[in-house]
């Protein structure tokens, strides 16, 4: 696995800048953020969208997919990833075998950005808070990252093309950048590279949850010395 990362910590970086902090931890469900995406006008995208996208699937999902934004059949819809690319991601998370269900799919921002153009800096320091609070209550054990743009945003230096299927440490969550479904419709070698790194998700989750056992673990050890016990006479005896 990658070390961990130092990239910045995006979310709080850019909602503290725009006092966004207040959005988090507002809702207590997923169904929450949805309802408040689909009525959102906190950015100018909210002009252009026909639906806005707040992602769907499972409410526990070990898996977290995340896109750009969506495009133009995502928009008219209003569900992620259901033009050509997304039947593509459909087919390739059968050979896991995962079904759309097992997992959450999303995306960086949540209203199409007009023309398919990059989303603007203020447009993801704008929908930032959701996904946020997506992640914080999805608390999926791997993030896949699907494109170089949304791998970006979790992991600012990164190439996709030397990161691609790379488990990486991120606020103890595994981000496994993907190469994006569309890039992988245009080139047959990208999509058996895309299949591959798929295949090897199950692993990254695996791998996310011995980190866990790891820190609990930690966390249990650390507990035992500091919080005062009965214990604690023994305890000084092992420590000294
Ligand atoms: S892109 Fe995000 S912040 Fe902008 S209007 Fe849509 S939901 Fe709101």
């Amino acid at each position: 696995m990658t070390e961990p990362s130092n990239g910045p910590d995006i979310g709080s970086e850019d909602a503290t800048s725009t006092g966004d902090d207040k959005y988090l931890g507002e809702w207590s469900s997923i169904e929450d953020v949805a309802a408040a995406v689909r009525t959102c006008t906190r950015c100018g995208l909210a002009g252009t969208r026909i639906n806005a996208v707040p992602g769907e699937g499972s409410d526990s999902p070990s898996i977290l997919f995340i896109g750009e934004g969506p495009g133009a059949n995502e928009d008219e819809q209003g569900r992620p990833f259901v033009g050509r690319a997304g039947k593509l991601l459909d087919e390739l998370l059968g050979v896991v075998p995962l079904l759309r269900s097992d997992v959450h799919i999303t995306n960086v921002v949540k209203c199409r950005p007009p023309g398919n153009r990059d989303p603007l800096p203020e447009e993801v320091r704008a929908c930032w808070p959701y996904l946020e609070a997506q992640i914080g209550l999805l608390k999926p054990h791997v993030i896949a990252t699907l494109g170089r743009h949304a791998m970006n945003r979790f992991l600012p230096n990164a190439r996709i093309s030397d990161q691609h299927g790379r488990p990486t440490v991120w606020r103890d969550i595994i981000i496994f950048p993907l190469y994006h479904p569309a890039a992988a419709l245009r080139s047959t070698k990208l999509r058996e590279t895309l299949e591959n790194d798929i295949r090897r998700l199950p692993e990254a989750v695996l791998q996310s949850l011995e980190m866990s056992a790891i820190r609990s673990h930690a966390e249990t050890t650390l507990s035992t010395f500091t919080e005062p016990s009965v214990h604690d006479e023994t305890n000084r005896n092992r420590l000294f």
